[in-house]
């Protein structure tokens, strides 16, 4: 059974469909009772729905990943009852702030038909290679937009959430793209607007470019968007040049990116650059697809890189949304997100899993791949990978020159 309920918006009301809440916290029809939750530390907001769920057994999203983060994190010991809130899932209603209804009509169709027509796939983007229709195909990423929606209620009166499932950073108003159906980076930060938070940082780490939050707020000048991306890699945008009508600073980053490269991008651009915009609230976009492992980019960070900037944004906004994002090698996703709830949290993560944490790293499969035949043994007893150190090389050094000098810090 699912109660459908009214979360009281600061100018109005936003419809969902919830899940079962295990916590307790909401009242079906109440307002939003979460105040109590920010004092006892992060919501880490998840759901069963992402368990088993895959796009089909070709698609670099047939593999575990937030399941694998809300098992490992309670294997550990790091999450309870009081830290976590199941996802609601967004009503047609809510997506429509941002969505085209048209195009949510339709993916809530083809969930039911399980069949897309012509029309679909030309005009909607669903049925395709990168887009396929399988059974959860309106209700997961409804749930992701969902938790977003909460984040940005949630997030009211100041705190940190973490939303694992979140991230879909190139859905469009109207279409499917990048295995992203739905943009919830775009849907958290309008919920946030309609709390009253105004000036607000995303940055994005994800391999790939944020091509749909970059398209939701160009020419904001109340949104900062920094992206850092590999260069010449789908979907092609985000050039050091590209402004987004004043919105964005954009870094394309060669391939075989290494921490050192990412601590200077961090102290010299990401960090300056935040605090200078003095925000309310900041969004990261953590996807896992930047280190070594992960099989669709050719970034070669350690996970110590991510973790890295999730700590150091922290005290640089009153309000912090941790979202996932990409990230298709299920231990390297599931070891790099674990660990964003312990920084997070302010957890010593441990140099070797207790048996718990690793039983649940060895049950992953990862077919299909040769990476998941013989993995090597760190990716079950460890959360942390060794630095990945390297020369800064001048290509770096020079474009973080150009948008130095371009944004006056140079
Ligand atoms: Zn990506």
């Amino acid at each position: 059974m699912r109660a459908r309920l009214a979360i009281r918006a600061g100018r109005g009301y936003v419809f969902i469909d919830k899940a079962p809440c295990s916590t307790g916290r909401l009242r079906r029809g109440a307002e939003w009772e979460g105040r109590g939750v920010q004092r006892d530390g992060p919501v880490f907001i998840g759901s069963e729905i992402y368990r088993g769920s895959s796009y089909g057994h070709w698609h670099p999203l047939r593999v575990p990943r937030v399941s694998t983060v809300m098992d490992l994190t309670r294997a550990l010991g790091w999450l309870g009852p009081a830290n976590y809130l199941a996802s609601p899932r967004a009503k047609p209603g809510a997506l429509s702030v941002w969505h085209a209804p048209d195009y949510v009509a339709a993916l809530e169709r083809v969930e039911a038909t399980q069949l897309g027509t012509e029309e679909d796939r030309e005009r909607f983007g669903l049925g395709t290679h990168s887009n396929p229709i399988y059974p959860e195909v309106y209700r997961r990423p409804a749930t992701a937009a969902g938790g977003s929606l909460l984040a940005g209620e949630l997030l009211v009166d100041g705190g940190v959430v973490y939303h694992p499932a979140g991230g879909t950073h190139h859905g469009l108003p109207g279409r499917a793209n990048g295995f992203c159906y739905l943009n919830d980076p775009v849907l958290g930060i309008l919920s946030l607007r309609r709390m009253g938070v105004r000036r607000i940082v995303y940055v994005d780490i994800d391999a790939h470019h944020p091509d749909g939050v970059e398209l939701a707020f160009d020419g904001d000048p109340e949104i900062l968007m920094i992206s850092v991306h590999e260069e010449r890699r789908w979907p092609f945008t985000g050039h050091l040049g590209d402004r987004a009508g004043g919105a964005a600073v954009n870094l394309p980053v060669p391939k075989g990116l290494n921490d050192s490269e990412m601590a200077l991008v961090r102290e010299a651009l990401i960090l300056p650059l935040v605090a200078r915009f003095a925000p309310e609230a900041i969004v990261l976009q953590c996807g896992a697809d930047a280190v070594e492992e992960d099989p669709l980019s050719r970034l070669t960070l350690s996970n110590n890189a991510h973790w890295e900037i999730v700590a150091a944004l922290r005290p640089l906004a009153p309000r912090y949304l941790v979202l996932g994002g990409g990230g298709y090698n299920p231990w390297s996703v599931g070891r790099l997100w674990t660990g964003v709830w312990a920084v997070l949290n302010g957890i010593e993560i441990p140099d070797r899993l207790e048996p718990e944490g690793e039983a649940v790293l060895r049950a992953l499969r990862w077919e299909g791949n040769s990476r998941g035949k013989a993995p090597p043994d760190h990716w079950f007893t460890t959360l942390r990978d060794a630095p990945r150190p390297g020369p800064v090389r001048d290509e770096l050094k020079e474009r973080l020159a150009v948008l130095l000098r371009r944004e006056g810090l140079g």
